[in-house]
């Protein structure tokens, strides 16, 4: 299941961060840049995510998840084309194989919302 694999990797870069924290913040939100070609399902990364996080710090947390195209670019033609997924991948004016992504590839961690906890602190 690559889902689920993408998402222990996601909890552990989120927990290492977490950790890090002077103060344990409290995370509201998630987001994600998920590239279409990584061909990651955002419906089962959201359920991957939900069932992994359930009775941990970050249970209950939204994951918002931001599709980017897949972008390829014709060193023929120069110029860019998006590759339809499954069917088509070559330039659509030469039909030249797609060696050069320009996006589309990418799956990683946007920004994460969060709200400082009011629990008085000890120094
Ligand atoms: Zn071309």
């Amino acid at each position: 299941m690559h889902e689920t694999d993408m998402t222990k990797a996601l909890i552990v870069t989120i927990r290492n961060w977490y950790y890090s924290q002077p103060e344990q913040p409290k995370i509201e939100k998630i987001h994600l840049v998920v590239g279409q070609f990584t061909c990651v399902e955002p419906v089962s990364l959201q359920f991957a995510f939900e069932v992994q996080t359930r009775n941990t710090f970050l249970e209950g947390v939204e994951l918002v998840i931001r599709d980017i195209p897949l972008i390829a670019f014709c060193h023929r033609c120069q110029q860019e084309y998006k590759p339809e997924i499954g069917l088509q991948y070559s330039c659509p004016d030469c039909n030249s194989p797609m060696e050069d992504i320009k996006s589309g590839r990418e799956l990683k961690i946007d920004r994460i919302e969060y709200s400082s906890r009011t629990a008085p602190t000890h120094n």
